[in-house]
């Protein structure tokens, strides 16, 4: 009896600790499940600028300062809240780091404070549940899906942000963040075209609302495009990629699969040639003494990830080829027998102690058939090796995959050697396939073989 109420109590308990992420999106609580604040800011406001941009004339100078403070305020979240206060890959002076809290809140994408937060849980479980912006949830979840839709908080992956508390800048930012958003997003980028040219309901929607919607925009796409579109020259066991489009677009954060193995360092784009302004930001800041302690990963380092990454893509492509059945795999035939065999009938050429069945390929033999009907039957290691013609790597290669038996008796003792060495671990990769090297087939002899003319 006493248990049920019992029972009962834990389970509406229960109820009221689901946060609304978590239940099941229905038509009765879809509108429970957005986040309306985020809604406004990023949809509600720029479709707002859109409908305004039909009636208020683009004038130059609005058009051109429009694309400076877009700079401005994209750079505050790129050399900003990314590269300075979410990775620390670079110091900077206090008033840099005033100029940055401040351009970057005009690009009206949280405070610095939330923002590092989350950007460091997306490092830290990239592609899981605990990433924020996981692009597994689907490209469009990774670009804007992860604002508009409320987020359960504590599903994020917790951070340390102890060195952030202790930033009176991005303390300030994160109290006054309402006041820095309304003055940086869209008061000064008004005040500047009003107070200098006179535009200033220009200066409102273009410099204002619609940049604010641009730096949006290209800057979500580091969350989305960057995990998506590109190449994985450094690891492709996460989702992270390179690709310049996604450079272009995101003031150089599109070297993003550099970026996810090297975060600490302050460039994305390693190569001179390559467009990352943020890194180019940083350096100038440098040289002016607003900047210092950059840091970069030595490149011996960022080879060795480069190379590992290469060394993969190598192993999965050996994985795809016929190498020939291992020499341990191989029957031991008896000389006797092979003799026999090739006398009735069957192409059998004993080379190196490894017996082939090269019936099929006489006829297409580029020495002609008679050259190779020659060797039918014997030992024709010094005939392959230099005696008749020094045959190619690739010719080894192809004889490899010929493979039926290996010869019991003389050769046989080294046969085997070469088996367990060709077995061994330094000779696999990490699939565990064989690696067989130019020049390395068992059938090749070390030194060339001297001409029987020579001879
Ligand atoms: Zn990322
Ligand atoms: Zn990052």
């Amino acid at each position: 009896m006493s248990s049920k109420p019992d029972a009962s109590r834990p389970r509406a308990a229960d109820t009221k600790k689901v946060h609304i992420a978590d239940t099941q999106l229905t038509r009765q609580n879809w509108y429970k499940h957005v986040n309306w604040l985020n809604v406004t800011f990023i949809i509600g406001i720029p479709i707002a600028g859109c409908i305004q941009a039909f009636w208020v004339p683009l004038q130059l100078k609005t058009a051109i300062w429009a694309v400076i403070y877009y700079f401005f305020t994209g750079l505050g979240i790129t050399a900003g809240y990314h590269r300075l206060w979410a990775h620390c890959s670079y110091s900077a002076t206090l008033p840099l780091r005033i100029w940055l809290a401040l351009v970057g809140g005009g690009a009206v994408e949280g405070s610095i404070r939330w923002w590092a937060r989350d950007h460091r849980a997306h490092h830290r479980y990239t592609d899981t549940d605990k990433d924020p912006y996981s692009v597994r949830k689907g490209l469009l979840y990774s670009h804007l899906g992860w604002m508009v839709m409320k987020q359960n908080p504590k599903r994020i992956g917790r951070t340390d942000i102890t060195d952030l508390n202790e930033d009176p800048v991005v303390v300030w930012q994160h109290r006054n963040y309402i006041k820095v958003v309304l003055t940086m997003g869209l008061i000064v980028p008004m005040l500047v075209s009003g107070l200098g040219w006179g535009d200033w309901y220009g200066g409102f929607v273009y410099a204002g609302i619609l940049r604010i919607f641009f730096v949006q925009q290209a800057t979500f796409c580091v969350n989305s495009l960057a995990h998506w579109l590109g190449d994985q020259p450094f690891d492709d066991r996460n989702s992270p990629r390179d690709h310049i489009i996604t450079a272009l677009v995101t003031l150089g954060e599109g070297y993003h699969n550099f970026h996810h193995e090297f975060p600490s360092d302050y460039r994305n784009a390693i190569e001179w040639h390559q467009y990352d302004p943020t890194k180019w930001t940083i350096w100038t800041c440098k040289q002016l003494g607003l900047a210092y302690d950059l840091k970069q990963f030595r490149s011996n380092e960022i080879e060795k990830g480069r190379v590992q990454q290469l060394q993969k893509k190598i192993d999965q492509k050996r994985a795809k080829l016929d190498w020939g059945t291992p020499l341990d795999q191989l029957p031991v035939m008896e000389w006797d027998d092979y003799v026999e065999q090739t006398k009735n009938g069957r192409g059998l050429i004993s080379i190196a102690g490894v017996v082939h069945d090269v019936t099929d390929f006489i006829k297409d033999h580029p020495g002609g058939k008679a050259m190779i009907k020659s060797g039918l039957g014997k030992d024709a290691t010094a005939m392959f090796n230099g005696g008749v013609y020094y045959h190619s790597n690739g010719a080894h290669n192809l004889l490899s995959t010929m493979r039926v038996g290996v010869i019991r008796g003389g050769g046989e003792v080294e046969i085997w050697k070469r088996a367990q060495k060709e077995n061994s671990e330094y000779v696999r990769d990490e699939t565990g396939q064989r690696i067989i090297r130019a020049g390395q087939q068992v059938t090749k002899m070390p030194e060339p073989i001297p001409t029987a003319d020579a001879a």
